[in-house]
């Protein structure tokens, strides 16, 4: 799904410590930086919110 990313987004995310990229889930391999699963990992990595303009949630994202 993607989401619009607004000052609202922004301002929660940070509040509540919003985790939702590669790097926070249970199924990412760090080394060699990949999905376990095999879903691509780049529109889910590294995400910015401060510059991001759009966010693209992965529906296999689990909190790790
Ligand atoms: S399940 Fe989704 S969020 Fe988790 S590592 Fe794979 S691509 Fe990234």
């Amino acid at each position: 799904m993607i989401t619009r990313v607004d000052p609202r987004l922004r301002r929660e995310a940070e509040e509540f410590g919003l985790k939702f990229t590669c790097e926070s889930c249970a199924h990412f391999d760090p080394e060699p930086r990949r999905c376990a699963n095999g879903y691509p990992t780049a529109p889910h990595c590294a995400v910015d919110l401060a510059v991001a303009e759009t966010l693209l949630f992965c529906k296999g994202f689990e909190l790790g």
